[in-house]
């Protein structure tokens, strides 16, 4: 796998308007790791909301983050609620593909997690809107000649290469700060 730094483009830039976000986010993560649950789930919301208002494809990333802090702090019903909001988004766009992975691994997550009951109400939310998790493929290889940046070029986290979130085939998705990286 060839991998190489994406061109030096200002943050920002390539994606557009995301500049008032961004503190935002970066708070949102710092509260998440120090254990600040709540604070950390209202800001993920916070900025899940304004991403969906402006359409963005990776609004949905941003309710699972949200959902999964208010479940850290233990609010199970109110986490349920986020995740199928980020999960309806998809199914709204009808994208069925990242419906199957997402779910698949949002799941997979909760039992890891000893979140059971959280588990058992997403699958059935999912098998509802006919998502059949079953068929996801969870190892999306990296096409032959395409190189994957190997950091976010808006936060600068490490991008792996196992578990790469495509929201197209032309698009990554950073699994930190949810920006979309266009790929060549
Ligand atoms: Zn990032």
């Amino acid at each position: 796998m060839r991998r190489r730094g994406l061109p030096r483009t200002p943050p920002f830039r390539r994606f557009g308007p995301l500049r008032p976000i961004h503190p935002r986010l970066r708070l949102a993560n710092q509260l998440f790791n120090n254990g600040r649950y709540q604070e950390a789930s209202e800001n993920f919301e916070q900025i899940a909301s304004f991403m969906e208002a402006e359409h963005r494809p990776n609004a949905y990333h941003f309710y699972l983050f949200a959902a999964r802090a208010r479940s850290m702090a233990g609010d199970d019903d109110a986490s349920v609620a986020l995740m199928e909001k980020g999960l309806g988004l998809l199914i709204r766009d009808n994208r069925r593909s990242e419906l199957e992975r997402v779910g698949a691994r949002l799941i997979q997550e909760l039992i890891d997690r000893n979140r059971n009951a959280e588990a058992d109400k997403i699958k059935e939310f999912l098998a509802q809107n006919s998502i059949d998790i079953h068929s996801a493929n969870q190892e999306a290889p990296i096409p032959e000649g395409v190189n994957v940046p190997t950091h976010c070029p808006s936060c600068g986290a490490v991008i792996y290469g196992v578990g790469i979130e495509w929201l197209n085939k032309k698009t990554i998705m950073c699994s930190y700060c949810g920006t979309p990286i266009k790929i060549d």
